[in-house]
């Protein structure tokens, strides 16, 4: 059902247009502002049926607001997606043909690794490898940046992962792409890729790790949800809401 728009929600997807993601926290905060500022009753339990409102005219256009978890802190966010081109084809208007098939090589990196990460090292080491035309090292290192400021990659201690975006935006790519090699966490079921895993050979189960802090929160001795096997790992602390860093 296509319904009509008002100022507010039109302020609200200018700003999802600049700024891509927000947090569902910052997602309220900015659904509030919208509605003062456009003096429209404002019920900041009826932030899904705004957004859905926003949606049902922005599908015409291929596009949609979705929302999907981050692997850092285990919050919901909301991405502003292109659902015509749902693969990487999507960012050949500002990244060039060498450029993608490296990023296409971190992917596979990322998604074949255990921990969801792929280190500076081997990214530089797949650029010796591209069949397009190679990328130096220098300008490995500025792709990456351009990555890392564009939302697709996320950066720490010289360790590449998708991004909270990446991930929402890439998923029915990823999951067609890699298939049997993605696999979902056990308890929230969505792709997973920063993670524990199950030490169990017959199981290796994973769980995000904002899952896991939540799963064990306050039990004794951890034992894996499928398997029953010991869960071998540090349990993180649960992340508090306002101690979290922006994605
Ligand atoms: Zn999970
Ligand atoms: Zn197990």
């Amino acid at each position: 059902m296509s319904r009509q728009l008002g100022d507010h929600h039109r302020r609200f997807l200018q700003t999802m247009m600049t700024i891509g993601i927000t947090s569902e926290k910052e997602a309220k905060t900015l659904y509030q502002h919208c509605c003062e500022t456009h003096k429209t009753q404002c019920a900041p339990d009826r932030l899904e049926e705004f957004i859905e409102a926003i949606n049902s005219r922005l599908q015409p256009m291929f596009m949609q607001i979705r929302k999907g978890m981050s692997e850092e802190d285990g919050q919901q966010h909301y991405a502003l997606v292109n659902t015509a081109e749902t693969d990487i084809t999507r960012m050949t208007s500002d990244y060039a043909d060498n450029e993608l098939e490296l990023f296409r090589k971190i992917m596979d990196l990322i998604v074949s690794s255990e921990n969801g990460k792929a280190s500076s090292t081997d990214i530089l080491n797949s650029a010796d490898m591209m069949t397009s035309k190679k990328l130096k090292k220098g300008e490995t290192q500025q792709l990456l940046l351009r990555l890392v400021q564009d939302k697709w990659l996320c950066e720490s201690q010289g360790e590449y992962n998708l991004s909270t975006r990446c991930i929402i935006e890439m998923e029915p790519y990823i999951r067609a792409m890699y298939q049997d090699q993605v696999k979902v966490c056990h308890i929230c079921h969505n792709m997973a890729f920063q993670c524990q895993i199950c030490e169990n050979p017959s199981c290796g189960i994973k769980i995000h790790n904002p899952c896991v802090a939540r799963y064990f929160k306050g039990r004794m001795e951890p034992h894996c949800p499928a398997c029953d096997d010991f869960w071998p790992h540090e349990i993180p602390e649960v992340r508090e809401l306002h101690s979290l860093s922006k994605r």
